[in-house]
This record gives C-alpha cells, structure tokens and sequence, in this order.
C-alpha cells in the first residue's frame, strides 16, 4: 500500500511506516494538476494544513483514508468523504496541551505586558517602568472558556492552578462534566459582562461564524483580554480593531486569522495591545512529534491493523463503520 504525505511531518511517524511495510512519499506542491499526478493510486493520505478539493479526491480512486495531522477538518469536505466512504481521521490527543499553554502565554504577554517592558530596557528606558501604565495578576480573575473539549479542558486546568474562576459555555457538554472539573457553566451573554478573559476553543461554522462582534464588544469589561487559538472568522476582525482601538478591551491575543496569512494592510497589524502568532499553537516540538506519530498510527490501524484503532480518532466513524468495518 502507497501512502502520500502532505506536507512536512517529524520523521517519528514515518518510522511507523517503515516498520508496518507501508511505502510512503512526500508532496510538497499543492497545485491540483500536480496533486492529481500523485496522489491518484494512493490508499491513505496524511494532510497537514493544505487544501485537499473534491475534484482531486475524485481521481483518487484507491484512496480509503485521509488521516488529519491536528484536529481541525475544515480543508476536507466532510460530506464528499462520506458519500465516497473514505475515512477521516484526526490527532485527537496530541496537541491540546501545546495550544492551552500558548492561551496561557497570550494571557501572561498582555496581563503583564511583557512586550512594552521588553522594548522599553531594550531602549534604554529601564527607569521609565511607571509610564507604562497598570499591569495585573491573573489570581482570582474570572476566566471565560468557549467550548468545553479537548483544548477547552486542558485550558481549565492551567487557569485553576493559576487559582482563577473557570467559567465554562458549552451547550453540548453536560454541566454535571463541567462542575466535576472544578469550573462553573454558565449562559454566554451573562459570562461576557463578567469575564477578565476570553478564550476561545470552537469549530468555525454557521453557529460560531462572528459570534464575537460589535454587540458583544458592547458587553465586554474594559479590561477584558481576547485570546483566539480555534479558528478565524469566529471573531469579527473589524470589530476587533475598532474594539482595540478605542481601547473599548484591554487586549487581545490572535493565532488564527479570517485571511492567513493576514495581508499586510490589516490594521490589527498597527496596534500594540494585540499579540499576534503565526497559527502555530499546536506546534512544539513534543506536539509535533505526537501529532505525527497519532496520524501515521491512524492510517496503519485504518488499513492494516483495525483492532487496534482508535474509533475516538476517526471524525466520520459512525458512518463508515457499516461499510468498511462489518
Ligand atoms: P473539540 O471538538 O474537542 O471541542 C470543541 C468544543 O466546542 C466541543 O466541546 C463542542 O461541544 C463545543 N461547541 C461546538 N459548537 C459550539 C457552540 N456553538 N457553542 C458552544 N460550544 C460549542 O475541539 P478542540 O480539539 O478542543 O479544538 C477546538 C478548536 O481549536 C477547533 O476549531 C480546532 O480547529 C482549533 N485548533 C487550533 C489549533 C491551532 O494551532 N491554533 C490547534 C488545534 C485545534
């Protein structure tokens, strides 16, 4: 069986290839025509963050398996896989503690404005540190968590050993699960008038699409800080700058973006009380290894070793089950 990557993985997955006898090949050109040309005899594919069309998938005509490396599928077509029983997996597991810590580290930059105070040694300025203005502590402050999975529950747990209030909206999880993990659910419009953060850790789709837009900056605190890891277009980006702007929030801290990369006439660029990175939460060292091993592992078990598959792992389960698994 002949499996393509696309995209860059660490070299720990591909050693699991090896050992189970499946050949593999890298892709690195994305353009359809090429993408056709290579992929079109392959039985599995590995797909980091390239777009993979339906008009590629359909000349694929030995493929029984895309395998995620992460957790998002937005650059799959969810609903042609089915029709095609072609699963889906993801790295359900590996990259939740790399993306919570980075929220975390967005909160401690801004809190403490560590960018300001950096530039202002680096200046020459060490005595200046009065003019900045105040900065705070994250102890005791009410934290607002969106979306109560896999990134949302790591999160809680570092915000609580920060001796925070974990406030939880997640319509789709139980509150029984959230007060057993020491936070408090709570509806979304009576948390947005309480909480001193905001993180955000949903899908992007019709439901979440501008759920954070000009009403809800008119609910916010003054001080309140914004951090999106989960995916752009969840936050209005013009509403956010006029939000910033007018100093209406303390701050914000972006990963991901409505364009990525932002253009270089985005105006949230000019502003200095937003941190921006470059949609790389998820990838340390240690996820990045995790991320490759779980998605190489979800190919073998898909093809070869099936006792052995992780069902949590495969995003369209339920339906191939009754076709490819009886
Ligand atoms: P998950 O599926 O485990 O959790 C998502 C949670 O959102 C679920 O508990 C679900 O019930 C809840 N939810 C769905 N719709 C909702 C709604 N309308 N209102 C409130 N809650 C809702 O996902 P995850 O692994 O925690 O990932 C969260 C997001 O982070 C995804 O969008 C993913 O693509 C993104 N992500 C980004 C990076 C990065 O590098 N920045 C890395 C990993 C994941």
């Amino acid at each position: 069986m002949n499996i393509a990557i696309m995209g860059k993985i660490h070299p720990d997955g591909l050693e699991l290839f090896k050992k189970n006898g499946l050949s593999f090949f890298e892709i690195e050109n994305f353009e359809e025509k090429n993408l056709i040309l290579n992929l079109k005899n392959v039985d599995g594919i590995v797909l980091r963050t390239a777009k993979l069309t339906n008009s590629v998938i359909s000349e694929c005509k030995s493929l029984k398996i895309i395998s995620r490396h992460g957790v998002g599928y937005d650059n799959v077509d969810l609903e042609y896989l089915n029709k095609n029983n072609i699963g889906l997996g993801i790295t359900g597991t590996s990259n939740a503690i790399s993306v919570a810590e980075h929220v975390m580290s967005m909160f401690f930059t801004i809190t403490k404005r560590m960018n300001d105070y950096d530039q202002l040694v680096k200046s020459g300025n060490f005595k200046k540190k009065y003019d900045l203005g105040d900065f705070f502590e994250l102890y005791n402050k009410n934290v607002l968590i969106l979306g109560f999975g896999r990134i949302g529950q790591a999160l809680a747990k570092r915000c609580l050993g920060f001796e925070m209030k974990v406030y939880v909206y997640d319509p789709y999880v139980k509150e029984d699960i959230i007060k057993k993990n020491n936070c408090i659910p709570i509806e979304k419009n009576e948390a947005f008038e309480i909480a001193d953060y905001i993180s955000i850790h949903l899908p992007l789709n019709d439901k979440t699409r501008n759920l954070i837009s000009e009403k809800e900056f008119g609910m916010f605190k003054k001080n309140m800080i914004l951090v999106n890891t989960s995916r752009g277009g969840i936050i209005n980006e013009k509403e956010l700058y006029n939000a910033l702007n007018e100093k209406k929030i303390f701050g914000a801290g972006l990963d991901v973006f409505e364009t990525e990369p932002p253009s270089n006439d985005n105006p949230l660029l000019s502003l200095n009380n937003i941190v921006l990175t470059p949609h790389n939460a998820a990838l340390t060292l240690e996820s990045r290894k995790r991320m490759s091993i779980e998605s190489c592992k979800n190919v073998i078990d898909f093809l070869l070793i099936k006792k052995s598959l992780n069902i949590n792992n495969f995003v369209n389960w339920n339906f191939i089950k009754n076709y490819r698994f009886k």
